[in-house]
């Protein structure tokens, strides 16, 4: 005869037993000398680690997302801005805003004909604020790639590979720039160091002109002082397409911003 069938059989009958917190219940003979505990007890162990579970997920969505942020280069203090948090208290401030939610809203259309845009302010007038709620946006509701860079550090990345021990080849660094959806370039109009510098930066405008991908150009310089910096052939193609200017000319609201 084979035992197991019998060691397996429930043949004692359902007990009272009593939880601490609960009470009594009624407890089944599962297995020899196991008996079921409390339901209530299991419910909300069970409650728990779905809780558990769903908290896990979330910080593991948000690390996901800070190392995605990180990746796209926004600085620190602009990871939390959004479009929704740009205080627009005047007509100025509400065209800027508004040009920034329709292009994010319509990036898609951007994308296709490679519609890039001009931010020109003083410091302190929020463009980054704005690029930055741009990227994000489109970042978290199109899966875009967004990278943020100053225009030294986008020439220093390429720069860099020049060295005999750098672990990128000058393609890739170009590539790292042409690739993204959206390259926000900040500081446009910081002295180059060199014509070799101007050309990098040309380089990688061109590429991205010619791949109609869409770069946001932010400056503070006034618009010929951009077009100065930027040479005529450039600021076209930038225009180009209904490339916008979009001028931020109220007075700084640092600290608050
Ligand atoms: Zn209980």
């Amino acid at each position: 005869m084979n035992s197991i069938g019998s060691m397996l059989s429930r043949d004692q009958e359902p007990r009272l037993a009593e939880c601490e917190t609960h009470g009594a219940y009624e407890s089944r003979n599962l297995f020899r000398s196991v008996w079921s505990g409390c339901p209530q007890c299991g419910a909300e162990r069970e409650a728990q680690e779905k809780t558990e579970r769903e908290r896990k997920g979330r910080s593991e969505w948000l690390a996901a997302w800070q190392r995605k942020i990180g990746s796209a280069g926004i600085p620190e203090r602009f990871r939390d801005r959004s479009l929704e948090s740009f205080v627009a208290e005047t007509d100025a401030k509400r065209r800027a805003l508004d040009f920034a939610l329709s292009y994010a809203d319509d990036f898609d259309s951007a994308l296709e004909i490679g519609r890039s845009a001009l931010f020109i302010g003083g410091v302190g007038t929020g463009k980054t604020h704005l690029a930055a709620g741009i990227g994000l946006h489109i970042m978290a509701r199109n899966s875009r790639t967004v990278l943020f860079s100053t225009v030294m550090r986008a020439i220093r990345l390429v720069k860099d590979t020049w060295n005999k021990e750098a672990d990128q080849t000058e393609t890739e660094a170009i590539a790292t720039l042409t690739a993204p959806d959206l390259l926000i370039l900040d500081e446009v109009g910081v002295q180059f160091g060199s014509e070799t510098e101007k050309l990098i930066l040309f380089d990688v405008l061109n590429e991205r002109y010619e791949k109609r991908r869409p770069t946001l150009l932010l400056s503070n310089l006034d618009l010929g002082g951009v077009r100065t910096y930027l040479g005529e052939r450039v600021f076209d193609r930038i225009r180009e397409d209904g490339g916008e200017v979009v001028i931020f000319d109220w007075q700084s609201h640092r600290g608050r911003g």
